[in-house]
């Protein structure tokens, strides 16, 4: 397995763990095992796509998030709710009284990340008009299809739009605001991103495209709805930033983002499957006539992810009602964030790196070699897929045998032909006779010596 350091929110329980191989064939990347009566998480292929957390029976994975105790590190505090947050609550809760709610659990302040959704849009729509080279473009906007792009789709991360995330964007403005209003410098400040899902947990430990992320810690939508529900109703809270609209709020489910940036061609897919199924075509040269593709791991998109309340059907009515009632009419100064978008306030840092999860070995030829191995042994492998083993399918058991983390035997198919053939050697040794024996009349082979 690669020696790369690899931070990841989603967590086994191994207390809970039944061991059951439910979660093996649910995962995308191939990345649980089950060995010994236990999951086996593989870090350098988790995506932290949640999946498992949403298939798990016996709710033995989860997700490590920030607590509200973190909120007292800082001198200034300021809440960065995601566009998914404002539909988790019962029909008609205004957006003010969910971010009066975060006020009163302890945040100074809070800036919205559709509002910084509403500049990433801009941002993007420029990108698009003066970029024609690669298509389509892919949103960087979900962290977990960033992930599957760099272990499984190396050969697509030239085609990730550049351009940062919203909750980067609204880390770094709420900032830089709160150091003009209040004379707060920005490391004084945390900011805390309320999220949906453990991708977005990850992408701020361990941040793509840039080098260190303007978030500082991360909760969950459902470790802190129990508290924002009881806060709920509360009043006397006036923010000093601008309120998003519903351009900005649409970005919380699949097809949100597309229909914010408005031009070209585009398309937009949801559910980590369908994602993989999609980014299959465009590595076979299909979709170039797209020129925008919004890839959301979760069905449904924000909405969906694994660390909200509200079951995502019921969700996706209020976010359209949500944006309706709050229209198109953005109070972002367009004029200047494509100032910034030229001054590359919203470009990568970083160049994203493919994670070397599924080279068979750093050096080629030992890499070929173990290739070869591994066609061999799957081809002696019944090719049934059936998870018994405690691997998703035959093809990972083939690889973890070359890599040198499992045996042919832990295959039942296999275990029970070399029973077999075990088996018959030892039928064939009771047959033997000793030497001084062998060839006399009326000695039959099978009679005691
Ligand atoms: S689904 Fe996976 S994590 Fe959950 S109990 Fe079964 S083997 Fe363990
Ligand atoms: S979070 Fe996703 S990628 Fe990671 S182990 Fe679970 S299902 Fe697999």
């Amino acid at each position: 397995m690669s020696s790369l350091n690899f931070y990841h929110s989603v967590t086994l329980d191994l207390v809970k763990c039944k061991g059951c191989t439910n979660c093996i064939k649910g995962c995308p990347t191939e990345a649980i095992r089950v060995r010994g009566g236990k999951a086996h998480i593989m870090q350098d292929k988790c995506i932290d796509c949640g999946e498992c957390i949403r298939i798990c029976p016996n709710h033995a994975k989860y997700a490590v998030t920030d607590g509200l105790e973190k909120l007292k590190s800082y001198k200034f505090t300021v809440a960065l709710p995601a566009p998914s947050l404002y539909a988790q609550f019962k029909e008609g809760t205004s957006r003010e009284a969910v971010n009066a709610a975060l006020h009163a659990i302890g945040f100074d302040e809070v800036y919205e990340v559709p509002l910084a959704a509403e500049e990433v849009t801009v941002a993007i729509r420029e990108y698009l008009k003066r970029n024609h080279d690669v298509r389509p473009l892919i949103s960087s906007s979900c962290p977990a299809v960033l992930r599957l792009i760099r272990v499984r789709f190396p050969g697509l991360i030239k085609n990730i739009v550049p351009v940062k995330a919203p909750v980067e964007i609204a880390g770094k403005r709420a900032k830089e605001e709160i150091s003009s209003v209040y004379g707060i410098k920005p490391e004084e400040t945390g900011a805390f991103f309320i999220s949906p899902c453990p991708a977005k947990v990850t992408s701020v430990k361990q941040p793509i495209g840039t080098p260190r992320s303007h978030v500082d810690g991360v909760l969950s939508i459902s470790g802190i709805y129990g508290e924002l529900m009881r806060n709920l109703g509360r009043s006397g809270f006036e923010s000093i930033f601008e309120k998003s609209s519903g351009i900005g709020i649409g970005w919380g489910r699949s097809g949100g983002e597309n229909i914010a940036i408005g031009i070209g061609s585009h398309l937009a897919v949801d559910g980590i499957h369908n994602c993989i199924d999609v980014l299959e075509e465009i590595e076979l040269n299909k979709l170039s006539n797209i020129d925008y593709l919004e890839l959301q791991a979760c069905s449904g998109g924000c909405i969906g992810g694994a660390l909200t309340v509200e079951n995502r059907f019921v969700a996706k009515v209020k976010l359209i009602k949500l944006a309706e009632k709050l229209g198109t009419e953005t109070r972002i100064d367009e004029n200047s964030i494509v100032r910034d978008f030229e001054e590359g306030y919203y470009n990568f840092e970083k160049e994203i790196n493919p994670t070397p999860s599924l080279k068979l070995d750093e050096d080629i030829a030992k890499a070929i070699r173990k290739m070869e191995i591994l066609e061999k042994t799957l081809k002696e492998l019944p090719g049934l897929d059936c998870g018994s083993c405690g691997c998703p399918n035959c093809r990972s058991l083939a690889e973890d045998i070359v890599q040198g983390r499992a045996n042919e035997t832990d295959c039942v198919f296999k275990l029970r032909e070399k029973v077999r053939q075990l088996v018959a050697e030892v039928l064939d040794l009771s047959q033997k006779l000793p030497p001084t024996m062998e060839g006399q009349e009326g000695v039959r082979k099978s009679d005691p010596e």
